[in-house]
């Protein structure tokens, strides 16, 4: 091979390979379908993606999205399923939720906020919703019209007028959920939950070692789904600390987190499978 032409064949082979190893959110954001195929978690929340995911519908009994983001209603069909299930036990009590994002169709980062939701198994989940009876009235215009409501009084404690025992009968069905590993929340929302659980008993309060701590996550919880049996590349994550978690919770809202929590200087490659799963055709 002359040099030249060595040359240029290096540099193809350079180019493909970088551009079949970084993605950016962007790329992921563009597709519209899910990968073809059984349903599989790839990786981890935060650096991850999800092949043969499933799209919620816009609503269902108990329940309506949010669907400002349209393309970030997948995921996989365990957490489908699970919200289905969820907001039809919650209808029962003419309760309702509104659900914003899950993940985009094949997973993967999102252009802004979210760090996690990578895998089709995060979901975010108002506080506030309508009853059930209402909610069921409302088209998905009249959705967008409603807002989040804060948790949160102007002293930064939760105000019970806000988080009534309606909202807190919601965290509890999601939090007693099988296969529900964490729930998200403030710091205060936490606090106030382990104050509103009267009993002492550890079965009774062992909801509660599923709700963590949070930055933000005033106006909305984030469930989170362990990983699925299907799955074989999905990271499990550490299980949560034993116990309830509420002297964690109070440490928290008084002495805040640890800085390096929250360091997101070292971000690794996805996982190369996923780059599959990115460019996966089209089911027919
Ligand atoms: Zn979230």
């Amino acid at each position: 091979m002359k040099k030249a032409t060595r040359a240029v064949a290096l540099s193809i082979l350079f180019t493909c390979a970088c551009s079949s190893a970084s993605t950016t959110p962007e790329d992921w954001a563009k597709v519209k379908t899910p990968a073809p195929g059984d349903p599989n978690t790839i990786g981890n929340y935060t650096n991850g993606c999800v092949q043969g995911a499933e799209k919620l519908p816009d609503s269902g009994p108990g329940f309506a999205r949010y669907t400002l983001r349209s393309n970030r209603g997948f995921g996989h069909p365990n957490l489908v399923g699970w919200l289905k299930r969820y907001s039809l036990q919650l209808s029962e009590n003419n309760l309702a939720v509104i659900i914003e994002d899950l993940s985009q169709p094949r997973g993967g980062p999102m252009p802004g906020t979210h760090e996690s939701h990578q895998t089709g198994l995060d979901v975010d989940i108002w506080y506030y919703a309508p009853t059930a009876n209402e909610l069921a009235t409302k088209t998905p215009a009249q959705v967008l019209k409603l807002t989040q409501k804060s948790m949160l009084g102007q002293d930064g404690r939760v105000d019970p007028k806000r988080m009534t025992q309606q909202e807190v009968a919601k965290i509890k069905a999601a939090a007693q959920t099988p296969g529900v590993e964490r729930i998200f929340v403030h710091s205060a929302i936490k606090v106030y939950l382990c104050k509103t659980e009267k009993s002492e008993k550890p079965e009774d309060r062992a909801w509660l070692r599923v709700i963590r701590p949070w930055k933000n996550h005033i106006r909305h919880f984030h469930a989170r789904m362990a990983c699925p049996p299907d799955s074989p590349d999905c990271e499990v994550q550490d299980a949560n600390p034993e116990g309830d978690g509420c002297e964690e919770a109070m440490d928290r809202l008084t002495k805040g987190f640890p800085t390096d929590w929250f360091d997101k200087s070292a971000k690794p490659e996805l996982p190369s499978s996923c780059i599959d799963v990115l460019h996966a055709p089209d089911p027919s």
